[in-house]
């Protein structure tokens, strides 16, 4: 059995979305529909404004303009994150200052947050990698009484809950992703979240040139017309995704047997999206372990993507900051498909795979 760990969606309202975009002759990013998608995606968030724009790494470029990162400046990121949430800090010149993460979970541990602020530090970055929960009040409220930007690159966590709130209610701007592989997928695309009306002109602006009155910076990083035609039908499956996401994850932990694995830590009040069920391994070879899984048709983001702290990457390596929880954490964890399009013979064939590893 081979098992897909992507979920596309097609269905006939796409069709119907993208022939009326056809129809109105209006393409761009400029397009009205532009504005209904950012409507309905802050509307469905609670969040005051949305923007939306050409992908997720985008999204971030922009959030760190917004909150006034320049070249020079620091920003403090973990290393447990893709590579695609550090970039847009270089690319500024600005320098990536790697922190660790709490010992079970992907939240900065807030002490060794505290030792990493300087004058410089101009943002931080929480990424609640696949998905799952991180306590960002906390860090929300340490990030304002340092009187720091906290940025949150939910790219993977949309839909993710702390006590009841969508993540984003505990950050100054949240950043999403809606490439194939994400949740609300249209293709390529992103957007932002934000309650700070000055965040969000900053933003509004610099997508499109800093509106070309030549006083503003800015760059194109507007989304296509057709995408956010794609994605207003999205949001209306969402919460019917999350729903079937969470059923089988439950089901997979509900008959997994196996001593030497357990799921990753929720931390308390939060409830993951299930982007991926996460397991924490416990065996003598854990990357033997995903090599076998692998083998019988069970794919993991750790191989896929060949996960480790980004330090450890040629590029990265000079931004190197050793950071033990990541380190330990990047050596234990796997990821199982839970999307939507899964079969029941799928489950269980991937329970009955983890239950008899030894
Ligand atoms: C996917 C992803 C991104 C980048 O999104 P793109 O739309 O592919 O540019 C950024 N951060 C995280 C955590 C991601 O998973």
């Amino acid at each position: 059995m081979i098992i897909s760990d992507k979920y596309l969606v097609s269905n006939k309202e796409d069709l119907e979305a993208i022939e009326e975009v056809l129809n109105n002759k209006k393409l761009s990013g400029t397009s009205d529909v532009i504005e209904k998608y950012e409507k309905e995606l802050a509307s469905f968030f609670k969040s005051k404004y949305a923007v939306t724009v050409s992908s997720g790494t985008a999204a971030v470029q922009t959030a760190l303009f917004s909150v006034g990162v320049e070249s020079g400046d620091e920003v403090i990121v973990s290393s447990n994150c893709p590579c695609m949430t550090v970039f847009p800090i270089i690319f500024i010149g600005a320098k990536p200052i790697f922190c660790d993460v709490n010992r079970d979970n992907f939240g900065l541990n807030l002490d060794s947050l505290n030792k990493k602020i300087t004058p410089k530090t101009k943002a931080i970055i929480e990424i609640p990698m696949w998905g799952y929960p991180t306590e960002v009040n906390k860090l929300y409220k340490f990030s304002k009484s340092e009187k720091i930007p906290l940025i949150l690159d939910l790219a993977q966590a949309q839909g993710t809950k702390l006590k009841d709130n969508y993540l984003s209610f505990y950050g100054d701007i949240s950043c999403f992703s809606t490439h194939d592989r994400k949740l609300i997928a249209t293709g390529e695309g992103g957007y932002i979240l934000t309650n700070n009306k000055y965040f969000y002109n900053l933003a509004k602006k610099f997508i499109k040139f800093g509106d070309m009155n030549g006083v503003n910076f800015g760059l194109n990083y507007k989304l296509g017309a057709m995408q956010a035609a794609i994605g207003i039908k999205r949001i209306n499956n969402f919460n019917n995704q999350l729903k079937k996401r969470k059923e089988n994850a439950r089901y997979i932990m509900h008959n997994l047997n196996n001593p030497k694995i357990k799921e990753f830590e929720i931390v308390k009040n939060g409830s993951p999206n299930y982007y991926s069920l996460l397991l924490v391994l416990n065996f003598k070879n854990n990357s033997k372990i995903i090599e076998e899984l692998e083998n019988k048709g069970i794919p993991s983001d750790i191989k896929r993507y060949n996960y480790k702290v980004l330090y450890k990457y040629p590029i990265f390596k000079k931004f190197k900051s050793m950071c033990k929880n990541s380190e330990d954490m990047s050596l234990k964890i796997t990821t199982i498909p839970v999307h939507p399009a899964m079969q029941k013979t799928e489950l269980d064939y991937i329970i009955n795979s983890l239950n008899s590893l030894k």
